[in-house]
């Protein structure tokens, strides 16, 4: 066989490249509604609410009361890198809120239509601009608007036609939505959340500002589940190390329940973590019923410039849910001797 001449290498146009690059910032509707509930807590927000519609391909609208966005910002505030979060590298060692890299809203803007309403402290009223490939489309309007901002994402990946039928197909993304926004109420306790399915009258998260994270348990997860959590504390100030602190909730043997839920929160931040959430397991597997699973709130708060090792990590927190869950079995077993 003669070997083929080479292909002629190509630059992609910058429309397609951007898409892509978009496509992969914000992978499914449940992933833009986590970024903007994230902003929407980085503005200082005390209220949040989320309304969806056909899983978020159709509408995704996110509403809070935060501090809203200055008008001279709205030009770019949909361009790629554009943030207010971060002014210097340094700035990298304190940064407290959850985003800096700015690249949210602009993805939206190239896979979907996004309109910004938005009014800050002391205007009369506020403004409405929609938003295309990263660039206003329109000069911002003036509207009536009450405190904060409300972003609304409309045809998500209308332009991506494979990924679109891929999610229409997949069950919805409706119950990802409600689930991040669970959870983002049980960490998040001086915020009230709602979520509900577009033109619902009741929604399917709603809590009001808790006062105790107990009772933001109670109107995500219902009065009994509540009812079967122990609290979980555990702390290592060794000064060697950087300073590590776990509290949160671990379900009792009365908990019932054929699949594991483990909420957790490092540094504020929502993250999945599958080799701890096995690590629950298998203790709960070993001193419960063999096919029990847990339901796990752990909220972590390292220093943030200590180096996270994954392992030691999960074993320091599989040791400590392990030795609390046997000391009060032996409590118990003891109670129903006497
Ligand atoms: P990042 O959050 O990483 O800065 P984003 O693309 O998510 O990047 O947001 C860009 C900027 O838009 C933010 O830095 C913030 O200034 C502003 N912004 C976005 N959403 C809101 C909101 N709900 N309230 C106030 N400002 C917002
Ligand atoms: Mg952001």
């Amino acid at each position: 066989r003669v070997a083929k001449e080479p292909p002629v290498i190509r630059r992609l146009n910058e429309a397609v490249v951007n898409r892509i690059a978009a496509g992969e910032v914000v992978q499914r509707p449940s992933a833009a509604v986590k970024e903007l509930v994230e902003n929407s807590l980085d503005a200082g927000s005390t209220s949040v609410s989320v309304s969806v519609k056909d899983g978020g391909l159709k509408l995704i609208l996110v509403s809070d009361n935060g501090h809203g966005i200055r008008y001279e910002d709205l030009p770019i505030l949909c361009e790629r890198h554009t943030t207010s979060k971060l002014s210097a590298f340094e700035d990298l060692q304190t940064i407290k809120s959850m985003g800096f890299r700015g690249e949210a809203l602009a993805s939206m803007t190239y896979v979907g239509h996004v309109t910004v309403m938005t009014i800050t402290e002391g205007q009369l009223h506020g403004y409405r601009v929609s938003y295309k490939d990263g660039v206003m489309e329109n000069d911002p309007k003036p509207c009536a608007a009450v405190k904060g901002t409300q972003i609304m994402v409309e045809n998500l990946f209308y332009n991506m036609i494979a990924r679109r039928k891929t999610l229409q197909n997949s069950n919805d993304d409706y119950s990802k939505v409600v689930d991040l926004i669970s959870r983002f109420a049980i960490h998040h306790t001086n915020v009230s959340f709602s979520c509900r399915k577009h033109g619902a009258s009741r929604a399917d998260v709603h809590t009001n500002v808790a006062r105790s994270r107990l009772d933001a348990i109670r109107s995500v997860y219902g009065v009994s589940v509540a009812r079967d959590l122990m609290e979980i504390t555990a702390s290592d100030d060794d000064p060697s190390r950087s300073v590590f602190k776990m509290d949160g909730y671990i379900s009792n043997a009365n908990y019932i329940s054929k699949k594991t839920t483990m909420v957790l929160f490092i540094n504020d931040r929502l993250v999945e973590c599958n080799a701890l959430k096995r690590a629950i397991e298998v203790v709960m597997q070993q001193l419960y019923l063999k096919h029990q699973s847990p339901l796990y709130i752990c909220l972590l708060h390292f220093h943030l410039s200590i180096l996270l090792n994954q392992e030691s990590l999960v074993e320091t927190i599989q040791s400590v849910v392990e030795t609390m869950l046997m000391n009060c079995n032996t409590t118990r077993t003891f109670s129903t001797q006497v």
